[in-house]
């Protein structure tokens, strides 16, 4: 076997690829076993599967694709590149570790005559969705009772099956876990393939850079899975020399909801008790894979960053401005790069990237509420 799936908290192993908790009930990773090679990358083809080779546990036959990644890395700057994540197929970051994960467990799921549920009423809930629509698989989508907005209306239009559930974000979880005959929870906060995914992403950056390291990275924060399977494609990447040494990652969190910023500090964090941020895709106040975000952030010198409303506000305007409409949350990490910029962090002559993860046709603010 060229990788393991192994608890982050106990290391013990899990040969089952649609086990998305150890028995210890902390989160698995997958760890691989062989070295990122350039010459294993398929140079003509443009998606994340010119990275296959890389994905060990994806039969070729079994892909379901619908063009993710290989999305633009465009210079904005001297000093920052913005990666278009908002061009994926539904039209955020989330498509890598959809296709990843069903594509691992298509086959799995078919020759049981089941089906898949996920938990979110998001971006992720809209990418499951139109993945299990085109693998020809039924999915259940599990969303809070007050749902509303383009991204349930995109998970229709993808034709899953939305259940609703009352009573807070932990009820949706529950429901959508809740075992039943055929049903396989695939959700993408837990699952070690789905966040596996994201390493797809950091092979890009490196990729479109030549080869040559970014100074710094910044993604927006939220359960973490984008952090997460990002850090780990720079670290395949850096072990297997294939780049010379790791960016600097920054977590990009909003002021309201933080934990991790309040988690790398030592501070005690109490989410306000209502969310009100713009950055509405941003909304996990007591992320299940916060122990691990600390715990590789500290591996790797990352930084964490909180970023205030207004600031948000004004790099979504600066983006959507300069002819990058994207989701509100994705302007946090811009604001972030540009908090230090400002402070005078950042070297000159140094490539940094900002992942721009969503695109801004979801988002539900009105340019009134903006410009009044
Ligand atoms: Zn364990």
């Amino acid at each position: 076997m060229e990788y393991a799936i192994l608890c982050s908290n106990c290391g013990k192993e899990t040969q089952d690829p649609l086990h998305y908790r150890c028995s210890c009930g902390e989160p698995l990773n997958v760890c691989l076993k062989s070295d990122f090679e350039r010459q294993g990358v398929r140079q003509k083809n443009y998606t994340i599967w010119r990275y296959e080779k890389f994905f060990p546990y994806v039969r070729k036959s079994d892909i379901i694709t619908l063009g993710e990644g290989w999305t633009p890395l465009v210079m904005f700057s001297d000093k920052v590149y913005f990666k278009l994540e908002s061009l994926n197929p539904t039209g955020s970051f989330k498509d890598r570790g959809s296709a990843v994960l069903l594509s691992a467990l298509v086959r799995l799921v078919k020759e049981a005559g089941g089906y898949i549920s996920e938990d979110s009423s998001g971006n992720a809930g809209a990418s499951v969705a139109a993945y299990a629509s085109r693998a020809g698989l039924r999915a259940s989508i599990y969303v809070p009772q007050e749902v509303s907005g383009p991204k349930f209306s995109q998970i229709r239009f993808y034709g899953a099956e939305t259940v609703k559930v009352s009573g807070g974000r932990s009820r949706v979880s529950e429901e959508a876990q809740k075992a039943a005959e055929g049903k396989f929870y695939v959700g993408h906060i837990l699952h070690p393939l789905f966040r596996d995914g994201m390493r797809s992403l950091a092979y890009e950056i490196a990729e479109q850079l030549g080869w040559d390291c970014a100074e710094r990275v910044y993604v927006p924060v939220s359960a973490g899975t984008l952090l997460l399977g990002v850090i780990e494609g720079f670290r395949h990447l850096v072990k297997s020399d294939a780049i010379d040494s790791m960016p600097k990652m920054v977590a990009c969190q909003t002021e309201q909801v933080s934990p991790l910023y309040h988690r790398m500090r030592n501070l005690s964090y109490t989410p306000p008790s209502k969310i009100e941020s713009v950055a509405d895709a941003l909304v996990s106040v007591n992320p299940p894979l916060l122990n691990l975000m600390v715990e590789r952030l500290k591996e790797v010198k990352g930084e964490v960053v909180a970023v205030q409303e207004d600031k948000i506000l004004n790099a979504f305007a600066e983006l959507s401005g300069t002819g990058f409409f994207v989701e509100p949350s994705s302007a946090v990490a811009y604001a972030a790069f540009k908090m230090q910029s400002d402070s005078g962090k950042l070297l000159d002559d140094r490539k940094n990237v900002v992942v721009l993860t969503g695109t801004g046709l979801k988002t539900a603010l009105r340019f009134d509420q903006l410009h009044s």
